[in-house]
């Protein structure tokens, strides 16, 4: 990786000038005009309204012979495959005015920077599809029997760093003392985690074994699963708790140990301080996040990539399937006839457009849980002030025992090392009994919470405010609550045959690029074949 740790001390001491020649603190000001932005609730209500309502006749019938639905990265990979098999006639519909779904970015001053999804794990031997798109773009290649990611992607040195007894250190595990019960509680957890890896857990996880243990696993909470194994030590939980709602937008009382485990199984491991070889897993990020991924996904579908189109009924028929949607430009109700439909949506999105949805997916909403999700874009016309104590400025910033996950810098992969505005995005995976008052209150009034979150790191921060945008996911991920990943019919939905079938995140009962993608690129590959098969 690059080391860049320099950067941070640079930037600490020339913010303090730029700061200075500032005439007003812009603060209250960005807190009062923030705007929502990024997921349009209006187009997703039109599908609600189209179920009491009724459907108007169409102004207009277009053709084709797959159509996918959902431009997120399941859609587009799967779109990608079913071009690969040969199938050219396709057209993917988009409810958003962009693709990427969860893995959109945005720009604010001159600075690109995330609305979801900000990095990607350099993938392993699981993820044959995404390394060899990931080699075809160029993020990797094949040289003397290894894998080798193009570093200049990679997320620089330093990529993180906690706030914890009144300093900034390296890394996110809160330090222990040598001897401390903490570190013996980080020893007996590391021990747990290798003996998981030896059940085989991956990414993703349909490459991985599915046997009685892990299905055990996967019956009761990783709060409870911690409580059985003698672990309650109040860092590891802690630490636990926010890998958790990280990456499955929900905490340890809510997510499965199957899930738990996966976390740490799947990749690097554990280690405790001092043990192991001390590396982290090396993660490809760029400052508008994993939509440089989902744009270079896009770009070659052309005109076959139709946005601002919401799906509002999918039924089928005797020959194929028609779709009705309405064109978000042009305000008209148009229908679409295809052979045969690849539902790209989460789960419950599907549940609402098919005429009759499968059993296997009303059983499937019978267990799922979503997790409301808020990103922040915070964009700086400076640098903050950091206390030169402790780890410097890293990619990746959080603060011990704090209710959101912290912020991410979309400046940190500049190379030039001087201080410049940058944008700062936080994310926060709030509570289920939140979803309400997110999707209710004003924007300025959640503007006003980030702000309070950000301002013990950052006392500095309002000074240097000039705009913050908001994203509210109200369902933004499907949380891998006990007995989800382990049910019968969320396996049934993955392997559906016939002209509708799924491919979303959902269906691994979590959500990460490398399951949407692989989950994408398997629909479409199969749906191309028995198409061909058909004809
Ligand atoms: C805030 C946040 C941060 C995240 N961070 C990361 C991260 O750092 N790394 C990571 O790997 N993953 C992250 N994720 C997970 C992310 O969800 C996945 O990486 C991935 O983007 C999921 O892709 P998908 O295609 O399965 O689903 P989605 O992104 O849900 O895509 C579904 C698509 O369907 C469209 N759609 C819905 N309804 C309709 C309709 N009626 N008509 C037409 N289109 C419709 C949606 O607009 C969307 O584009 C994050 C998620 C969130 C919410």
């Amino acid at each position: 990786m690059i080391g860049l740790r320099r950067r941070g001390l640079l930037a600490a001491a020339g913010a303090g000038a730029l700061a200075a020649c500032s005439p007003r603190p812009p603060g209250p000001q960005a807190i009062a005009g923030a705007q929502w932005h990024g997921v349009s609730h209006a187009r997703g209500h039109r599908l609600r309204e189209a179920r009491h309502n009724g459907l108007p006749p169409a102004a207009i019938t277009r053709r084709t012979d797959v159509l996918v639905i959902g431009a997120g990265i399941a859609g587009l990979a799967a779109a990608r495959a079913l071009q690969s098999e040969g199938i050219a006639d396709i057209a993917l519909l988009e409810l958003e005015d962009t693709a990427g779904g969860n893995s959109r970015g945005h720009t604010l001053g001159a600075q690109r920077c995330p609305l979801g999804a900000h990095y990607l794990p350099v993938p392993g031997d699981a993820a044959p599809e995404v390394r060899g798109w990931l080699a075809e773009i160029g993020l990797m290649r094949h040289q003397a029997g290894r894998w080798i990611a193009d570093e200049r992607h990679l997320a620089h040195s330093p990529q993180e760093r906690l706030f914890i007894d009144g300093a900034w250190h390296d890394g996110l595990l809160p330090p222990a003392e040598p001897g401390s019960a903490t570190l013996a509680q980080y020893r007996g957890f590391a021990q747990r985690v290798a003996a998981a890896q030896r059940l085989g857990f991956a990414m993703p996880t349909q490459r991985a074994p599915w046997t009685p243990e892990h299905a055990a696993l996967d019956a009761l909470t990783f709060d409870a699963w911690l409580a059985r194994e003698g672990l309650a030590d109040r860092r590891l939980r802690w630490y636990l708790d926010y890998a958790c709602r990280d990456d499955f937008g929900a905490g340890l009382g809510e997510v499965s140990a199957w899930a738990g485990l996966h976390y740490f199984a799947s990749r690097h491991g554990f280690s405790a301080p001092g043990e192991g070889d001390g590396e982290r897993d090396a993660v490809f990020t760029w400052p508008e996040g994993n939509a440089w991924l989902a744009e270079r996904l896009a770009a070659p579908l052309g005109e076959r990539l139709q946005p601002a189109r919401t799906v509002l009924q999918v039924s089928e028929t005797r020959e194929g399937v028609l779709v009705r949607a309405f064109d978000e430009r042009a305000q008209r109700h148009e229908a679409w006839a295809a052979r045969a439909v690849l539902l790209c949506v989460p789960l419950f999105v599907a549940a609402r457009l098919l005429d009759a949805p499968p059993d296997a997916l009303r059983e499937v909403l019978t267990r799922q849980a979503h997790a409301p999700w808020l990103v922040a874009n915070l964009q700086l016309n400076a640098p903050l002030l950091d206390r030169l104590i402790g780890a410097p400025p890293a990619w990746d910033n959080v603060r011990y025992g704090s209710a959101s996950l912290g912020y991410v810098d979309a400046g940190h992969q500049r190379l030039d090392p001087s201080p410049q505005p940058t944008v700062i995005t936080l994310y926060w995976a709030l509570p289920r009994a939140q979803r309400g008052a997110l999707l209710e209150e004003a924007a300025p009034a959640w503007a006003q919470r980030v702000v309070d979150e950000l301002r013990p790191l950052h006392p500095d921060l309002p000074d240097k405010l000039e705009r913050i945008v908001l994203t509210r996911y109200g369902h933004a991920m499907s949380i891998p609550v006990p007995g989800l990943r382990s049910s019968p019919a969320l396996a049934a939905l993955a392997q559906a045959s016939g002209r509708v079938r799924f491919a979303h995140a959902d269906l691994s009962a979590y959500s990460v690029f490398e399951e949407a993608f692989t989950h994408g690129d398997g629909a479409g590959t199969k749906l191309a074949r028995w198409l061909r098969a058909a004809a």
